[in-house]
């Protein structure tokens, strides 16, 4: 008998036809014997409707409240789910987290699952099917909690590590991995296989069809995932450990992601400490700062300074350095309308010239690159938001990705 967690996202489960549809899959992989727990999203768009009522209320809402707020949404998937099992004869049954439960630790709004009772369901899928709501949890002081926005795919990492499953599978509205959001750059290609390590940079720059937290306890518990069509039958992508994978392209994928802004400071004194002294109380508010480039001053005394933060909290960053009396500058500007462009590939490491045909690449395209930033398997440019999809179409070309 196998045990398999099955994840079914959002728009899997978006109306009533597709809940029963999600219902016909549990039936034929309960009626070939599997033990199967389904962890369960939100109805699509519900997630972003209850954010929005809780800024109708208040634009700081209070953090427990937006919690018990928004792990609702799965409640609701649940209940409709083990609803229409049961409509197919089946035995199924959901639970609410702090029934199960399952413990989180860590803020609000940005919890992390830490354990999960194994005793219910595991007596439960004996002979049914076991319904859990994705994206959520119980804090160790009781409060609902929940674990950051496509969480349900680290849900389902979690209870198939908790529950030792033999299978992942994350269901959702593509077959699969693809060089390339495809539905925004159709000639984007499906990819078999892909290693942990690829897919969690392509995860972290902005490739939403797998939550990149849940790439990464994947990757620490080595837990194979696979991702695959809810509505079709076409063979997935299977994410597991790179051993196995013949690196034939040195450019695997193509991401993106508009939740970055870009921050200069010119006229900053040119000397040691400086740097140390605007970034300093960055951190101390917990303010991640991404990329960074100084200029070489021109006249030994002062330089300019351009770094990226996440997009949301531009203002709180800009208000901080205008205000810190120890930050001296003549001049800060900043925009949101950046957008970060990566190219992601294992095979990076033994092809050189990656850089140069990147930039050449986006130069043929007029684009301007305003900031950079590399790791070994990754590379990625900050520019302006409009040449977004421009750069995209013509990396995925140059890379031949097509
Ligand atoms: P779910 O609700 O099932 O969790 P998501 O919307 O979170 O689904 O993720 C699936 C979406 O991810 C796809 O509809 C697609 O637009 C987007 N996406 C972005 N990059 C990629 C990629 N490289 N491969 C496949 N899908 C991608
Ligand atoms: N419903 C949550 C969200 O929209 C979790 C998820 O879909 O994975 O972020
Ligand atoms: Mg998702």
């Amino acid at each position: 008998m196998v045990k398999k967690v099955l994840k079914f996202g959002g728009t899997s489960v978006g109306s009533i036809e597709r809940i029963q549809h999600v219902a016909n899959i549990i039936k034929k992989e309960h009626e070939l014997g599997n033990k199967i727990i389904a962890v369960v999203s939100a109805m699509s768009g519900q997630t972003n409707e209850l954010i929005k009522l809780s800024k109708s209320i208040s634009k700081n809402f209070n953090k427990r409240e937006f919690d018990v707020l928004l792990s609702s949404g799965e409640q609701v998937a649940c209940a409709l789910l083990a609803g229409a099992l049961i409509n197919l004869n089946l035995n199924a049954k959901s639970w609410l987290n702090w029934q199960i439960p399952i413990l989180t630790d860590g803020e609000h709004s940005n919890a992390r699952i830490i354990n999960v009772n194994v005793g219910k369901i595991n007596e439960f899928i004996k002979d049914g099917v076991a319904i859990v709501p994705g994206f959520q949890g119980i804090s160790e002081n009781g409060d609902i909690t929940t674990i950051g926005r496509g969480g349900s795919d680290a849900t389902a990492v979690a209870f198939a590590k908790i529950f030792q499953a033999d299978s992942c599978e994350i269901y959702t509205d593509v077959d699969g991995v693809y060089s390339s959001d495809p539905n925004k750059i159709p000639v984007a290609k499906k990819i078999d296989k892909i290693s942990y390590d690829e897919m969690l940079e392509l995860s972290s720059v902005g490739a939403k069809v797998m939550q990149s937290s849940a790439v990464q306890t994947a990757m620490m518990y080595n837990i194979p995932l696979e991702v695959k069509s809810t509505f079709t039958d076409r063979k997935g992508t299977k994410i597991f450990d790179q051993e196995s994978i013949d690196y034939t392209k040195s450019v695997t994928g193509v991401a993106y992601s508009k939740d970055d802004a870009k921050i200069t400071l010119t006229g900053v004194e040119d000397k040691p400490g400086v740097a140390a002294k605007i970034f300093e109380p960055l951190y101390r508010e917990q303010i991640n700062v991404d990329m960074v480039i100084q200029n070489i001053s021109s006249d030994n005394k002062t330089t300019d300074i351009t770094f990226t933060i996440k997009r949301d909290e531009v203002i709180k960053t800009k208000d901080i350095l205008e205000n810190n009396k120890n930050i001296v500058y003549k001049d800060l500007s900043y925009t949101d309308k950046v957008s970060k462009v990566s190219i992601v590939g294992a095979g990076m490491v033994s092809t050189p010239g990656i850089t140069f045909k990147m930039f050449k690449g986006l130069a043929d395209e007029k684009i301007n690159i305003l900031a950079i930033s590399t790791s070994e398997i990754k590379l990625s440019v900050i520019i302006n938001e409009e040449n977004t999809l421009n750069a995209v179409k013509k990396l995925h070309t140059i890379f031949d990705l097509d």
